[in-house]
């Protein structure tokens, strides 16, 4: 036995004292908590007494950011989760149950539509699609056993704008849970809380976050009732975030105003870019010559978002040309990264409909989908000059 190696090693011991304080939120990686006897214990799981406990349950670097998308969403009480899909697994799972029927926009995320139409069905859980710029069509769906209805603001990647008011009013005049992913639009374009939501979902993945470096997702309630059930599913299903990507994405959420008003402005400029580049459709809900321009108007304030989507002719040999010709302009599947990405619906998103099903959503082989980043205008309208004069 060597007599060298000091017998407190793996005794964990605090900072030393400082009298000054560190400026960045610590990063707290630990999944246990010490209480001091079991009255504390006990205090502390039934609530009388606030600390943590095991960090699937909890923990600070959650708590903090929770904090601040709840202070975005003008609410109380949210939930970290480790990716959007998570938050939206807690919300269907937390507040569904066997029997009960959920109404969803036809153009939801693709994987929640899967959630759907594949996971929900077999715990007995049935579904409606129908158009979320249609109140009356989504009235419409309404069964006896029609429980909630999930939407998305702007819808992706057609851009079209739901008739949030009209569904708010029939949710409430039905007494359904109206559950909104306000993952596109963000807290700075539309606050669902404020018009009738009563959950509210984000990808933090996306701008929220902003970097393409961590995932995670969010979710709010109104009520307590919904709340418990959210966070039971949450801490029983295993969907905590980390404590490391909780403080990725606070280091990101601190330029999400800045980055948003950017990319907003930018994504303005380049769809009147791309239409003066000659595409074939240009959708961009700020263009008077977007379907919704007026609904969008007054339903965001008017803050148009980052996205914009726009058609050319000439089939996948065309989209190849063009993706090739801006090798600057990351080809990929996600939105809401600081830099501009693109992406095609027909080969990633919506792969799994047939070229009729796409063409109905109006997606044909030339559809391609910009989130637009924060980049030099200049610079991003030159990319986009290039990759047209290759077709
Ligand atoms: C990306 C996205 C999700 C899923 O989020 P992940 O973090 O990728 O799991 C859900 N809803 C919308 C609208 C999204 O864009």
């Amino acid at each position: 036995m060597t007599k060298d190696i000091p017998d407190n090693l793996i005794r964990r011991t605090a900072y030393p004292d400082s009298v000054s304080r560190a400026v960045v939120t610590p990063l707290q990686p630990s999944v246990v908590y010490a209480s001091p006897d079991p009255d504390t214990l006990d205090s502390q799981y039934d609530g009388t007494a606030f600390g943590y406990t095991y960090s699937r349950e909890g923990h600070p670097n959650a708590t903090v950011l929770a904090q601040k998308l709840d202070a975005l969403e003008g609410v109380t009480g949210g939930f970290i989760t480790n990716t959007g899909m998570s938050a939206v697994t807690a919300t269907m799972f937390g507040l569904l149950k066997n029997g009960d029927h959920v109404i969803g926009g036809n153009q939801l995320y693709g994987r929640s539509l899967r959630m759907l139409s594949q996971e929900l069905p077999r715990y007995g859980i049935s579904h409606s699609l129908a158009d979320p710029t249609d109140a009356k069509a989504i009235e419409a769906a309404i069964t006896p056993k029609t429980k909630m209805i999930l939407v998305e603001v702007v819808s992706n990647p057609t851009l079209r704008v739901a008739d949030m008011e009209g569904i708010a009013a029939l949710a409430k005049r039905h007494n359904l849970i109206l559950v909104v992913d306000n993952t596109f639009t963000t807290p700075r374009a539309y606050r669902p809380f404020a018009h009738g939501a009563d959950v509210v979902i984000h990808s933090i993945t996306k701008l929220l976050a902003g970097h393409s470096d961590v995932m995670l997702g969010y979710v709010a309630a109104k009520s307590a009732d919904h709340r418990a059930a959210i966070e039971g599913t949450i801490v029983t299903l295993g969907l905590t975030g980390s404590p490391y990507d909780c403080w990725m994405a606070e280091r990101g959420l601190m330029s999400f105003h800045l980055r948003y008003d950017r990319a907003e402005e930018n994504a303005a400029e380049l769809a009147d870019h791309l239409a003066e580049l000659g595409a074939k459709k240009v959708l961009y809900p700020g263009r008077p010559d977007h379907p919704d321009h007026n609904r969008a108007g007054a339903l965001l304030g008017p803050r148009f978002g980052n996205m914009v989507s726009f058609e050319i002719d000439g089939g996948r040999k065309a989209a190849n040309t063009l993706t090739r010709a801006m090798p600057d302009m990351a080809f990929a599947p996600t939105l809401g990264d600081i830099g501009t990405t693109v992406s095609h619906a027909a080969s990633s998103s919506h792969r799994g409909l047939t070229p009729e099903g796409r063409t109905a959503l109006g997606m044909s082989e030339g559809f391609f989908r910009v989130s637009v980043g924060v980049e030099d205008i200049a610079l991003l309208k030159a990319e986009f000059t290039k990759g047209f004069a290759a077709l």
